[in-house]
């Protein structure tokens, strides 16, 4: 069993969010500090702990999850504009809560690089 993180809690409904899509693969909410007018976070029902457990899980199971990623982009509305996604990963990615997520960023012209 892993630790139980922020992210368990919320999606256990033990911590309030702000919810913007469910089904039975996946569960988005909006971030609590946005970095644009539209942030939303992605987790996968099935709970792994960052991007680099993928490459160990059924194909099916992280198709669905990234199906359901883009789905939730779709209902957001940023389908015509364009969004971004990201999975920080580990301590140089600045991951902070141990439970795979997916920030759907958009609703404004983003820069890159990143910093
Ligand atoms: P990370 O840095 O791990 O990629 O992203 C964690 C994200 O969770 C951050 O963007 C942070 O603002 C967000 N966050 C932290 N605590 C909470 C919370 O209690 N509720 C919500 N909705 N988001 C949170």
């Amino acid at each position: 069993m892993s630790e139980q993180t922020l992210f368990d809690k919320i999606l256990a409904k033990e911590i309030p969010s702000d919810a913007v899509y469910e089904d039975q693969t996946v569960y988005a909410f909006r971030d609590i500090n946005p970095q644009a007018p539209v942030h939303v976070l992605v987790i996968p029902k099935h709970k792994m702990q960052s991007f680099a457990d993928i490459r160990q899980r059924d194909a099916a199971e992280i198709g669905a999850f990234m199906q359901g990623v883009s789905r939730v982009a779709e209902q957001l509305g940023l389908e015509r504009d364009g969004y971004r996604v990201v999975f920080n990963t580990g301590p140089h990615g600045q991951q902070t809560v141990r439970y795979i997520h997916a920030h759907i960023l958009g609703g404004r012209q983003l820069q890159w690089p990143p910093g």
